[in-house]
């Protein structure tokens, strides 16, 4: 079968899927949705699980996909994940293929996604004081993620990678002993920097805490030294941990943007494509399924879907709007 890459109109080729499962959450992290949670999308509208297979397939098959990630909202929340990691797996051996998760019930399913031929799990996990886990997610469950991440270690579902966001006044001065904690159990910290992707639009630059405040606090407990292999495409820059071999990453998607070298594709989980995180336009894939499109023909509107990839998110920009969809309705 011939391979259409999905390209853009500025020489970039997206190769890296990342699908939501759902919208929905178990959580209420503060920098993503309101306490109160989200409107969330109606069943019906969210692709089943044949639909999201039918589509990862197209992209592996027809489109060069070659690593497929499911997000969410929560993607443990999702009824049929084990199952759809499965089928996933089946499209093709060398996929790779992991979930980005916050933790929650992953003691109970760590396992069951390993032997369903998961690769990989990134748990995101802001702080480890049980306080202020409580007042960023909103809900009194650290120890859940804890023993999250200590099956999927188990399961072999590694390296396991931890994300954390850093907010001001919050947990900004517990970058070190995030950090240290990680390193102790030997999984790999990044900090992502803030972006204005929460459903209450209560970003602000001067808020957000910057690459470079999160280096400086870290260089004051360790030694960080730039990891020599070559950024590529991965968001992260890595840094050796007193020498190495553990490292540290920093993901600056505001203050130094890697837009040029982007790979990603998102699929939501109601079936559109979106080229970048703040797009505001997006394509309807779910639209052609459900009205008996053939697999060419979704291929061949996917490869439109992407070529109208902007060269940056423009965030800097004065002209700057923050997309409709929110972080947990697009899949980060
Ligand atoms: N619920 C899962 C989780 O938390 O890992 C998957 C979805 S969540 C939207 C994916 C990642 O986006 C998490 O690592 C989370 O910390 C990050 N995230 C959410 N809102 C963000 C924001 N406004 N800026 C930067 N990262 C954000
Ligand atoms: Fe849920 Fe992930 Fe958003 Fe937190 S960041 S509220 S865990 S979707």
């Amino acid at each position: 079968m011939q391979v259409l890459p999905l390209a853009d109109a500025y020489g970039r080729v997206a190769t890296d899927l990342r699908v939501s499962l759902t919208d929905r959450c178990n959580l209420r992290c503060s920098y993503c949705m309101p306490a109160e949670g989200l409107d969330w999308l109606p069943n019906d509208d969210v692709l089943d699980d044949d639909e999201v297979v039918r589509l990862v397939r197209i992209a592996v098959e027809r489109l060069g996909v070659d690593e497929v990630r499911f997000t969410g909202g929560e993607p443990l929340v999702r009824r049929g994940l084990v199952d759809i990691v499965a089928r996933t797996r089946a499209i093709s051996p060398d996929l790779e293929l992991s979930i980005t998760s916050n933790g929650l019930g992953l003691a109970r399913t760590a396992q069951a996604l390993a032997d369903a031929g998961l690769d990989r799990v990134n748990v995101s996990l802001d702080t480890v004081r049980r306080d202020t886990f409580h007042e960023m997610t909103r809900r009194d469950r650290f120890d859940d993620v804890v023993a999250g991440l200590e099956a999927a270690a188990a399961a072999g579902l590694g390296p396991v990678k931890v994300n954390a966001v850093l907010m001001r006044g919050v947990n900004d001065d517990q970058a070190a002993e995030l950090l240290r904690w990680c390193l102790e159990r030997s999984y790999e910290l990044r900090f992502i920097e803030q972006m204005p992707l929460d459903a209450q639009h209560g970003w602000s630059r001067d808020g957000m805490i910057t690459a470079d405040e999160i280096f400086a606090a870290l260089d004051q407990e360790f030694d960080l030294t730039p990891a020599e292999e070559p950024r590529g495409s991965a968001p992260a820059e890595k840094f050796l941990v007193d020498g190495g071999p553990a490292t540290v990453g920093v993901i600056a998607s505001v203050t130094r943007p890697f837009c040029g070298d982007c790979d990603r594709v998102r699929l939501t989980a109601d079936g559109q494509i979106r080229n970048c995180l703040f797009a505001r336009n997006e394509s309807d894939l779910r639209a052609a399924l459900r009205r008996g499109a053939d697999d060419e023909e979704i291929a061949r509107l996917w490869v439109i879907a992407m070529r109208g990839k902007a060269p940056g998110h423009g965030i800097d920009d004065e002209t700057f709007l923050q997309p409709t969809r929110s972080m947990s309705a697009i899949g980060g």
